[in-house]
């Protein structure tokens, strides 16, 4: 049955999660479903909408008839929409860090600040209506003047994973729409929730009906046939980098501005001078919070021969500690789904046989209560090859590989011995080292003596090489994705004035 989104926020969970298009609350036209499943205890949360041809086509349709209004609409008032709808997200914050963590998997308090970044995001993004700077410049022709001003793109496709539902949808949709651009944001089928609620509370502020569809359903399906639709005119895309690459295909066939957030093999590299219990600190932070499910994970830490044993022993040491569950007090919680679990599974296994050695964890945790959740043992393996698959492939979860260095210029090649370049990171006290080392290291983002950490709401965040395709989001610069310049000339006849 349809029916209308309403002021009134209600967060219980419904036994079937629908589409949202037009502010209307829809069924699959198929009115197929599947399962969103708990990943803490393998048990069903919901149904979701299955969405297909239909479903996309009038969520597109929708999107294309709501762009006139919306895209003429002045910007400042679009930010004032924007801004409304970052309140109300702050006002039920808490509600929605519960759905965060319930279908993640991940503490309430991670949840929570998950939001907190998603409300700043907003917040950001709807100040830029009030910058949404173009320019002026000279021309080699007398009076003439050049203005170029940014337009919205059009009708934007916006494809999200799974891992920072909350955060995923803001640094999409704020930007997109505070551009003028409408929206069909296809939500993660790992995290249909968050998406659904999101829509509610946006409909819930004063977002005009059809200015953003959400459809849930699979990406093989709904996705799939988002991208291929010829309706609509931008494709923002976050998640695997297998993925981003299927899709630039078919976004370049139809040449329409593609903007690709991918996977990453981030480095973390700690030199014999580096102060050990900080870079400690931040390895177990970066390798293993999130369960690892973050692009910008450390998976690879590079360590200078001289302290690599000591660093090892106490790695081994602090990682035996952690404590695995959904509460604030766990330091990680279970993977997405089993099919993700059992992929991080077999990647280790394939490891070992080609010589790598763990030195904790690489198995499934089975015992009660985690025995029916998708709980993986926080691992860190030594001996991988530079050129095996561990070392090479993202793994998405909590697994992290060691290797050693000698000189300064082995550890730079390390760090850029993958095909990603998302973020990296270097702990040492020599500035000459740091310096050297973030302005050589072939990524989007470079810490000194952090993590591979890096997003903020005003902050460019994206990578080179197969980590993305040159476009950062968010902060000013993701106005570089959701608006295009338009030069607008005037010529000035100054001899019929002064004639
Ligand atoms: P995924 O690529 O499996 O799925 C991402 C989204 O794409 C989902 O909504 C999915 O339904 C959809 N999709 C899948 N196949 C599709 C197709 N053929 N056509 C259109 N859409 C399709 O990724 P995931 O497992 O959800 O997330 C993990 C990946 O996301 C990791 O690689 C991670 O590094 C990456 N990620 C990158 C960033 C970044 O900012 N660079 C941020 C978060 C996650």
């Amino acid at each position: 049955m349809d029916c209308m989104v309403t002021n009134d926020i209600d967060f219980s969970i419904p036994g079937k999660v629908n589409n949202i298009i037009a502010g209307i609350e829809k069924d699959s036209a198929q009115q197929c479903t599947f399962d969103k499943i708990n990943p803490h205890n393998g048990e069903i949360i919901a149904k979701i909408a299955r969405s297909e041809a239909a479903d996309v086509n009038e969520a597109v349709v929708v999107a294309n008839q709501s762009y006139k209004d919306w895209s003429l609409l002045s910007p400042v008032r679009r930010g004032e929409i924007l801004f409304e709808i970052a309140l109300l997200m702050k006002k039920y914050q808490k509600e929605l860090a519960q759905i965060v963590s319930l279908e993640t998997g991940k503490s309430y308090k991670d949840a929570y600040g998950e939001t907190s970044g998603a409300i700043s995001l907003g917040m950001f993004m709807a100040g830029e209506g009030q910058r949404l700077y173009g320019r002026t410049t000279t021309s080699s022709v007398q009076n003439k003047y050049p203005m170029i001003i940014r337009e919205p793109v059009g009708v934007a496709a916006l494809i999200i994973a799974f891992n920072t539902p909350i955060a995923n949808v803001a640094w999409k949709v704020f930007p997109a729409l505070i551009c003028g651009n409408t929206v069909v944001l296809k939500a993660s089928e790992d995290t249909p929730l968050t998406s659904y609620f999101f829509g509610r509370i946006a409909h819930s502020a004063s977002l005009p009906k059809g200015v953003l569809n959400i459809i849930q359903g699979y990406g093989h399906e709904a996705g799939e046939l988002l991208v291929n639709h010829s309706g609509i005119d931008l494709i923002s895309f976050t998640g695997s980098t297998s993925v981003g690459k299927r899709i630039a295909k078919v976004a370049g066939e139809k040449l329409i501005k593609t903007f690709l957030e991918l996977g990453g093999k981030n480095p973390l590299v700690v030199d014999q001078d580096a102060n050990l219990d900080n870079a400690i600190k931040w390895i177990l932070l970066s390798a293993f919070s999130n369960a690892g499910q973050r692009c910008a994970s450390c998976s690879r830490v590079i360590i200078h021969e001289d302290i690599y044993e000591s660093i090892k022993d106490s790695l081994v040491e602090k990682t035996r500690k952690l404590k695995l569950g959904t509460s604030d007090e766990d330091d990680l919680g279970p993977v997405i789904n089993e099919k993700q679990l059992n992929n991080i599974l077999d990647a280790v296994t394939k490891a070992q046989k080609t010589g790598a050695h763990i030195l904790i964890g690489g198995k499934r945790l089975s015992t009660s209560p985690f025995d029916k959740g998708y709980y993986m043992q926080p691992t860190i393996i030594e001996n991988a090859t530079p050129e095996s698959d561990i070392s090479q492939q993202e793994l998405f979860g909590p697994v992290v590989c060691l290797y050693r260095f000698r000189t300064f210029q082995e550890a730079i090649d390390l760090a850029n011995n993958t095909s990603y370049g998302l973020t990296a990171c270097i702990h040492t006290k020599d500035v000459d080292k740091a310096n050297e080392f973030v302005r050589r290291v072939r990524t989007g983002v470079a810490v000194i003596n952090g993590g591979t950490y890096g997003s903020e709401p005003n902050m460019p965040f994206g990578g080179v090489k197969n980590s993305g395709n040159g476009f950062r989001e968010p902060g000013s610069e993701a106005l570089e994705v959701y608006s295009n310049y338009k030069n607008i000339i005037t010529l000035v006849d100054t001899n019929r004035i002064y004639k």
